[in-house]
């Protein structure tokens, strides 16, 4: 079927060319009456558009192969392509993880740290504060100083801060501090 539609077309054309080249006479009318005749009155000329017909079909046939190889050598490229490309956004993927996962552990040591740090500044605070103040005895021959007011029995305490304690001399209670 094809080969026949082949063959006529080549006809066609060949009609053509030649009623274009044969004469001034009427191109017109031999391109329209040729094709319809053609096929049906079988003359020398047709085992020439015959055999012009198989060229242009294995022509073809060459032409659709190449094309079929190139088509799958592009399709194979693309899906090298595409490989390629997954991979890489995997990496790319895997990456941006890691680097997600040790932003993270950066960001959550960094809590850790500065939290230990608040810790340690309130730490440090409380013992200001309980360091700020101590007890001494009022009066007396007592060099302790005391957490406790009531420690011991202190008759009357003065309170004043560790480092004015420890300046002068005092150190502090054993039972209380
Ligand atoms: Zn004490």
């Amino acid at each position: 079927m094809r080969k026949k539609l082949t063959g006529l077309l080549a006809a066609a054309a060949l009609a053509m060319a030649l009623g274009v080249l044969g004469g001034c006479g009427a191109p017109v009318e031999g391109a329209v009456s040729l094709p319809e005749t053609g096929p049906e009155a079988p003359t020398s000329q047709e085992a020439q558009d015959g055999a012009s017909g198989q060229e242009v079909q294995d022509d073809a046939l060459e032409q659709a192969a190449r094309e079929e190889a190139e088509a799958l050598a592009a399709a194979e490229a693309a899906e090298r392509e595409a490989e390629e490309k997954a991979v890489a956004e995997a990496a790319a993927q895997k990456e941006a993880e890691e680097k997600a996962a040790a932003e993270a552990k950066a960001a959550e040591e960094a809590a850790a740290a500065e939290a230990a740090a608040q810790q340690e500044t309130q730490a440090q605070q409380q013992e200001e504060k309980q360091a700020g103040s101590v007890y001494a005895a009022a009066s007396g021959k007592g060099k302790k100083y005391h957490s406790n007011p009531n420690c011991s029995s202190m008759n009357g305490t003065k309170e004043l801060s560790k480092t004015e304690a420890e300046k002068q001399g005092y150190t502090p209670c054993k039972k209380c501090y």
